[in-house]
């Protein structure tokens, strides 16, 4: 009782969001790679809110202290600046393995960097589970899939991947990582869990993300044409987090065409753009779409945020972002 009254004073007493009181063997300490992105932040306000040890490891290409600062100097968290192409030696319970560029504009700007974090990166995690006896989570990809011959697409589906295409570095760089897991499962008992994440959106993502959600929500802000390209695209969208468990795909199955997104964020942002139609992009997917029915059936995990509600949080925290650029720019 001491130690909750001790934390709830904690809570109480400093700037922190709150934390719930776990006791000592409930607590974990948990490593979250990338944990200063758009998705491993918010995961490690999940982790830190439930109670656990967050050690944050970043090297802040994509990243910013900004998505985590509100936790620097709580007892329970950590940030490293650390590149996890470099090897690890930490005391830990779980990982979730999230480092690594996941925009095409990011994971494209140097393709071997993306190839080692993926590979060299995702084996010295592994490497750290294997010693600490950690269960590990990789966040992977519907990219894995590829341009799929198949729709929608399940866990059973193979992919269809140009390896030595524009997209490779990250779409091959993430099957390897796959790899990676089942083989350190099999040959050496480490407990390993992929979750296949389809495009996903919210606050804390980089405006200059370069994918569909991003682009249209900051071309509709800025009154500038929205680029639709011309395939016969559509998206489909997730916006939570992952769960821990077996290999699963994770999305929203329900499905909009492009130039649906882009009529729709319009209006959401009430913007005079116009829109622009693009040629196709080389091995951009033409149609992607999870299906989910394993992820509801293990996890019982579906999507719980509706487009609108999830677009429209979004669009705030661009316009904050927009407004605080404008103000910092002569600083
Ligand atoms: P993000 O770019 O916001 O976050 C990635 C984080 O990893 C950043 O903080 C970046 O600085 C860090 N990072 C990159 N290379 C690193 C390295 N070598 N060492 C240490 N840190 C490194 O992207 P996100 O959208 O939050 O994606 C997180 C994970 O989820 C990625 O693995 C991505 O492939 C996967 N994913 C995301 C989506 C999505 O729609 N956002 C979809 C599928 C999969
Ligand atoms: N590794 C790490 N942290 C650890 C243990 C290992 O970063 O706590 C790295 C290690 O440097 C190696 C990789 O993980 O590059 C794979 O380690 P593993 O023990 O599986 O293979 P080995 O070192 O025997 O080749």
């Amino acid at each position: 009782l001491r130690e909750k009254i001790r934390d709830l004073e904690l809570s109480l007493s400093q700037k922190y969001p709150p934390v719930k009181f776990l006791s000592e063997k409930d607590r974990k300490r948990i490593l979250i790679t990338g944990g200063a992105g758009f998705v491993g932040s918010h995961l490690t306000d999940k982790l830190m809110m439930d109670g656990h040890e967050v050690t944050v490891v970043d090297n802040f290409f994509t990243g910013r202290k900004r998505n985590v600062e509100h936790w620097i100097g709580h007892e329970n968290f950590e940030l490293i600046n650390h590149d996890v192409v470099e090897p690890l030696y930490i005391e830990v319970d779980q990982i979730y393995h999230l480092a690594s560029p996941a925009s095409p504009p990011n994971y494209m700007y140097n393709p071997i960097k993306t190839l080692k974090t993926n590979t060299i990166g995702t084996l010295n995690m592994l490497g750290l589970a294997k010693r600490v006896g950690a269960r590990l989570l990789l966040a992977s990809t519907s990219e894995v899939y590829g341009d799929p011959e198949v729709h929608p697409q399940n866990e059973e589906y193979w992919g269809h991947v140009n390896p030595i295409g524009p997209r490779a570095c990250y779409d091959e760089g993430k099957r390897v990582a796959e790899t990676m897991c089942y083989a350190y499962m099999k040959q050496e008992g480490v407990e390993v869990r992929v979750a296949r994440i389809f495009n996903t959106f919210g606050s804390r993502m980089h405006m200059n993300d370069g994918r569909v959600v991003s682009n249209f929500i900051l071309q509709a802000l800025q009154g500038e044409p929205l680029t639709v390209r011309m395939v016969r695209a559509s998206v489909s969208v997730g916006t939570d987090v992952m769960e821990v468990h077996e290999m699963c795909s994770q999305g929203n199955p329900e499905e909009h065409t492009i130039l649906e997104f882009a009529r729709l964020i319009k209006s959401l942002v009430v913007s005079r753009s116009q829109i622009q139609f693009l040629p196709e992009a080389q091995d951009d997917p033409q149609r992607r779409r999870p299906d989910i029915r394993k992820a509801k059936m293990m996890l019982g995990w579906e999507p719980v945020v509706p487009l609108e509600e999830g677009l429209n949080k979004t669009i705030q925290y661009f316009s904050r972002e927009l407004e605080h650029q404008a103000n910092n720019q002569y600083i």
